[in-house]
């Protein structure tokens, strides 16, 4: 009897979140056999169907740095190809809004940024503010008009068919346990049985760093999982937002601070707040995983994090079994809110970089593994994404590209472009 032959492509991409659909599709655009592996039965099951479905302007990102190029790529590209397949997305444009004095020269330095990466912003007064969003408490706030919302399970999907459109292969239910690298090729090894690759992407998200320890790579880095709580507002609270509120963020901290937003489907929610998950997957505080949660909590990274932020986490997790300080914290830009208002709204878990020395990683991470002795033209290599935490929703179109370029060199157009 002869077996079948191993599967073998061109590029096996390992995860079938936004990231990784969208490398896939990046990749199947060129004509190359492509096949994304995703171990939960669907796709955009975690980072990339449980966040805030806000398409960033870009505003935020440190000038030069991948965050600031791909996202301001990614919103305009995002918004295009809503509109291309009709998926659910509105521009709604978004208010920063300073509540204290202390907040204004980080209001300034962000409305610097956005000079400097090219997204439009205008310093607003208490008056000017009000026009957007007038139930807002704040004493300034910078208005920016080409940040939008959308629905990234949808757009994940949409991508998804795309892949398969174009002749790529999507594996649901399959768990990748390690890369093997060869000199020609990469082996696949899968809970279904082994895949060929010439090259392979990894966009593991929640579990990046143990597939590239897996694998022999070292990441240089963990992943700690930082679960991001929403409460929803019930009526009539949820007229007192329009479109989005943001707070002034705390550079200390790569998360952007608890913000209202009205989803595409008219229903309006506020978070995410940031507390330590005890699991990777952990949505919730009952979901433990006491192995998981020892690896974190002895990881000198963390350690170290903990130790500087000692305050500010203690401060979340209160806020996150106490409704009284989620709405005081709600009320400092939205005063009318009241805790009978707020119910909750579920969570997601960003899957964030931890360096040994404490510090966040805070731009996109890409690491190769170079092909072993003898691989040529990048044959055998691996690519691995250990760190792509927001905006990297909105970024995702921009990001797949960038990793096509990194694999073979190729250059690609956006979508839509002539
Ligand atoms: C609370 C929250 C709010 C956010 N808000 C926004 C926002 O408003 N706008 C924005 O742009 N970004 C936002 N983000 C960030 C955004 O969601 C992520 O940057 C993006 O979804 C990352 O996509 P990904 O494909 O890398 O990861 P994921 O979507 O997590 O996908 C990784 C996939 O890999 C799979 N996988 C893991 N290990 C294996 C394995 N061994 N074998 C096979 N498959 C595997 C997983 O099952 C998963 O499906 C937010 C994130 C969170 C958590």
């Amino acid at each position: 009897m002869t077996l079948p032959p191993t599967p073998r492509f061109d590029v096996v991409v390992v995860g079938g979140g936004i990231v990784g659909l969208a490398t896939a599709h990046a990749v199947a655009r060129t004509g190359r056999s492509v096949a994304v592996v995703e171990r939960e039965p669907r796709l955009a099951n975690h980072q990339t169907g449980n966040n805030s479905n806000v398409i960033h302007s870009g505003l935020y990102y440190a000038p030069g740095g991948l965050k600031a190029r791909l996202a301001v790529a990614g919103c305009a590209e995002t918004v295009a190809f809503c509109r291309e397949h009709d998926l659910p997305h509105e521009v709604t444009g978004k208010l920063v809004v300073a509540t204290e004095p202390e907040e204004l020269p980080r209001m300034a330095e962000l409305a610097r940024r956005g000079v400097a990466n090219g997204v439009e912003a205008h310093e607003l007064d208490q008056a000017g503010m009000r026009v957007h969003e007038p139930h807002v408490r704040g004493i300034a706030a910078l208005h920016v008009p080409s940040t939008g919302i959308c629905d990234y399970r949808l757009v994940a999907e949409k991508i998804g068919e795309l892949v398969q459109k174009e002749g790529g292969e999507i594996h649901l239910g399959v768990t990748v346990a390690r890369l093997v690298r060869r000199a020609s090729d990469v082996v696949v090894r899968t809970d279904g049985g082994d895949l060929l690759a010439t090259q392979v992407v990894a966009c593991a998200g929640l579990r990046c760093d143990e597939l590239a320890t897996a694998s022999g790579a070292d990441p240089g880095i963990r992943i700690v999982p930082f679960r991001g709580e929403y409460t929803g507002f019930r009526p009539p609270a949820d007229q007192l937002v329009r479109g989005l509120i943001y707070p002034v963020p705390d550079p200390a901290f790569p998360f952007l601070g608890v913000h209202a937003t009205r989803g595409v489907d008219g229903s309006v929610h506020a978070g995410p707040n940031a507390v330590l998950a005890l699991a990777r997957e952990g949505y919730s505080w009952g979901t433990i995983r006491p192995k998981e949660l020892l690896a974190t909590l002895t990881y000198p990274g963390m350690v170290r994090l903990a130790r500087t932020h000692w305050r500010y986490g203690i401060g979340e997790m209160v806020r996150s079994l106490s409704t009284r300080q989620m709405v005081k914290q709600i009320q400092r830009m939205l005063p009318d809110v009241r805790a009978e208002h707020l119910e909750p709204a579920g969570a997601g878990v960003r899957a964030q970089a931890v360096r040994r020395d404490g510090s966040l990683v805070d731009d996109f991470l890409f690491v190769e593994q170079p092909p072993v002795a003898g691989g040529r033209g990048g044959a055998g290599s691996v690519l691995h994404v250990l760190n792509a935490p927001s905006p990297a929703a909105t970024a995702a179109l921009p990001i797949g590209r960038e990793i096509l370029e990194r694999l073979t060199g190729e250059r690609i157009a956006p979508l839509g472009a002539a």
